[in-house]
């Protein structure tokens, strides 16, 4: 069977398709600045590539214009819409409406849209995406994939906020985490790695890019994850503050003169190592701040190690031992003065970290940055969030 997994975005429309016999990517691309001037579709297959020029004024003519990609001479890979099978959609958030994967219903959709405060840039964006999908492909199931879902697991303990029980109630203020195929993928590959059942291990995976967030996996399963109620929380990000003290919020909106959402727009946006370095928020630029000896850039990345690191300790404790450390995600796997912050001085949990290893550059494959005999296994595993959506579309089908 061959699955179109979809990614909607406020403006945007990425997409691949998938052969699920072999896994394989068929086609992949993405449509850019929907319902703007200046719309156009980016379209792989077959090893070409092709841009297609044409107005995009909602997202059921851009899924209209990807069939005919997929369709098309040149980069098309199928001669007909009925040889996709289904459609996996990447949902950001899932509240406490749904657990799982979930097939769309007309209920299911009416639900979907109780999500929406939940992720306001995000939510609405994929519910979007699915109704041109559906309107376009009307015979082809679908199925809502949520980032959250993997960490479904997390105990009260872990999930909860320290407020009022009935207010958790009432609103569904907990933790909900993200990132969660990206944990669910590298969990399962580290463990196939290592010739283990996932039953057998302890991990932690470090899903380290622009957003970020640090799961720990027990048994294969999410028993707490670093992300909140919302992405803004766990580590400082490329521009989010990460976890801050409310009151502190409060006071820094009074002293700015910002509203509440002023305030939260601040945190997401004007905060974390591009805050701190006041140079970027991209690692790559604070290496090379930190190379030409700029000591905020290098003070942005020596925060984003430690409360990394400080998040693998707690999460060996919460777990009571640790097997294993995974790497991913474009920070995970590219930025070696990150990988060596978070580990070293990690020995009194049995890591012994294998320097020369890490500053290999990144080929794409698994590696292991921890030494021979090493108690705790240290890997870089790529992630494939498409790939999970796939699977978990066909295996709901
Ligand atoms: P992601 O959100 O997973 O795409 O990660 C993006 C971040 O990874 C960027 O902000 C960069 O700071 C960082 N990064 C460092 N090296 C690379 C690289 N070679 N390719 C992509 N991202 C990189």
């Amino acid at each position: 069977m061959k699955i179109l997994v979809v990614n909607a975005g406020s403006s945007s429309l990425k997409y691949q398709l998938i052969d699920m016999q072999n896994e394989k990517v068929l086609a992949k691309g993405g449509c850019e600045r929907i319902g703007i001037d200046g719309s156009f579709l980016k379209a792989k297959g077959n090893g070409e590539e092709k841009i297609y020029q044409k107005e995009l004024p909602n997202h059921k003519v851009a899924i209209e214009l990807v069939l005919h990609a997929l369709q098309d001479e040149g980069v098309g890979v199928i001669k007909s819409m009925d040889e996709i099978g289904a459609v996996g959609h990447r949902v950001v958030a899932s509240g406490e409406f749904f657990k799982k994967t979930t097939l769309v219903t007309p209920d299911v959709l009416k639900t979907l849209e109780e999500t929406f405060e939940l992720a306001p840039l995000h939510n609405p964006a994929a519910a979007t995406g699915v109704k041109a999908c559906m309107e376009v492909m009307p015979k082809t199931p679908m199925a809502l994939v949520f980032d959250t879902s993997f960490h479904a697991t997390m105990p009260e303990k872990a999930y909860l906020y320290g407020i009022d029980y009935d207010d958790y109630k009432k609103y569904g203020v907990r933790k909900y985490g993200a990132h969660g195929t990206s944990h669910k993928f590298v969990s399962a590959e580290a463990a196939k790695y290592l010739g283990k059942k996932p039953e057998q291990l302890k991990i932690v995976t470090c899903h380290l890019g622009n957003g970020s967030s640090i799961t720990a996996v027990d048994g294969g399963k999410c028993v707490d994850t670093s992300m909140g109620f919302t992405p803004l929380a766990g580590v400082l990000m490329g521009t989010r503050s990460g976890d801050i003290d409310a009151s502190a919020v409060e006071f820094l909106a009074r002293k700015k003169g910002l509203s509440h959402s002023e305030a939260i727009t601040y945190l997401n946006k004007k905060c974390g190592v591009a805050g701190i370095s006041g140079v970027s928020s991209d690692f790559r630029d604070l290496e090379a701040g930190f190379e030409r000896g700029d000591e905020r850039c290098a003070l942005a990345l020596e925060m984003f190690s430690y409360q990394t690191k400080k998040f693998v300790g707690a999460y060996a404790a919460a777990m009571g031992g640790l097997d294993c450390i995974v790497f991913t995600a474009g920070i995970g796997e590219n930025t070696p003065i990150v990988r060596e912050g978070v580990c070293a001085g990690l020995e009194f949990l049995g890591v012994e970290f294998d320097k020369e290893a890490n500053k290999k550059k990144n080929d794409g494959s698994i590696r292991e940055l921890s030494a021979k005999g090493s108690k705790v296994k240290v890997l870089i595993i790529p992630t494939n969030e498409e790939l999970v959506i796939a699977r978990e579309t066909a295996e709901l089908l």
